[in-house]
């Protein structure tokens, strides 16, 4: 195993990207580059890495900073969640570690929004502690190293994944093996199909000597999507326009949005229309004109959203509303990705 490790790690020393949080031992923005990562890809985390780093220099004024604040930096990454619980985090610290990052493993995990992975990533980059850090690529390249036939997406292999990936963590540079069997598995151990021919420790794999690199990982889990429709109705008055925020157990939780009715299925205007007028208490004839638009499907990992955006241009306010807001106000908030591509699309508003 030392000379797999010594292998991966001089591939892994040449081959690395350059990449900001690779260059730092703070925990601080190690932990804010692996929130952020998750569930999104380098390229298109890169500049909210910067901009978190620009705003927030420290977990203490990250902690002092608004909820919608956060959401709205972190608008258009997706899962919110995870902007959320990185508050939650940054308070915790600040509160219960006077500032100061957790150092170890166990601490860490306890934090909001740190699973296994992050909590591990953390302790071994940062701090030195041998804890193997095992993401999607790391289960696809000890998958195939080992030639693991079970789904990887069971409980059990995935336990038996992070016991070989602890088994063979190089024990004086934990964080950097474990960057490098991220970075083989993003760059060289692809899904698909892997180019062995680059690969560093192709001597050492078992899949290759077997020629099955190609047929794994094995997954089982299918996703069973859940498809909602969206009405949302933009209302206008004057210069005034309504949102309403999101509530909690749902997607997009704490975002601002239209006011909105969903339904299971499409229904004709004249139906939607009475059914807006009716829950928000709008009289018939303060309608003056009426916009609708079809955004194409909007696709979440568990769900397709179909939303229709009714521009409704009102003579007095609807009586059950609750946050009137400035026209020019709107881009101030923080909302979902499927609400920011209706803004763009209908300038007029922003
Ligand atoms: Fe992956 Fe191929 Fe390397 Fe095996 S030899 S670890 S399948 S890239």
């Amino acid at each position: 195993m030392e000379e797999f490790s010594k292998a991966l790690l001089l591939w892994y020393n040449i081959n690395k990207r350059p990449l900001p949080w690779r260059d730092t031992s703070d925990p601080y923005k190690i932990w804010l580059s692996e929130v952020i990562l998750q569930q999104t890809r380098v390229e298109q985390g890169m500049s909210y890495y910067h901009k978190f780093v620009e705003n927030y220099r420290d977990v203490f004024s990250l902690a002092a900073a608004g909820e919608s604040e956060i959401l709205k930096l972190w608008q258009g990454l997706g899962y919110y969640s995870r902007a959320r619980n990185l508050h939650r985090a940054a308070r915790m610290v600040v509160e219960q570690f006077n500032g100061k990052f957790p150092d170890n493993y166990d601490t860490l995990i306890k934090l909001p929004g740190v699973g296994s992975y992050t909590a591990a990533a953390i302790a071994s980059i940062a701090y030195n502690e041998p804890v193997a850090a095992v993401d999607g690529n790391v289960k696809r390249v000890v998958s195939r190293l080992f030639a693991i036939t079970n789904p990887i997406d069971q409980s059990g292999t995935i336990k038996t994944i992070k016991k070989i990936t602890g088994e063979i963590i190089n024990h004086e540079l934990p964080g950097e093996f474990n960057q490098a069997m991220m970075e083989l598995g993003a760059s060289v151990c692809i899904p698909r199909i892997p180019n062995c021919d680059k690969c560093p420790v192709a001597h050492y794999c078992e899949a290759l000597s077997k020629n099955i690199q190609k047929d794994l990982p094995v997954k089982v889990r299918k996703v069973k999507k859940r498809t909602r429709y969206f009405y949302y109705f933009v209302f206008l008055k004057g210069n005034s326009s309504m949102l309403m925020r999101r509530g909690a157990n749902d997607i997009w939780e704490g975002l601002y949005e239209f006011p909105l009715i969903e339904l299971s299925g499409e229904v004709p205007g004249d139906k939607l229309m009475k059914m807006a007028t009716d829950k928000w208490g709008i009289k018939t004839d303060a309608i003056k004109e009426i916009d609708i638009t079809h955004l194409p499907k909007h696709v979440l990992t568990h769900q397709n959203i179909y939303a229709t955006f009714v521009k409704v241009l009102l003579s007095e306010d609807p009586l059950k509303l609750v946050l009137n807001i400035n026209k020019g106000a709107l881009s101030d908030y923080p909302v979902s990705r499927l609400t920011e591509i209706y803004l763009t699309q209908d300038k007029k508003l922003l």
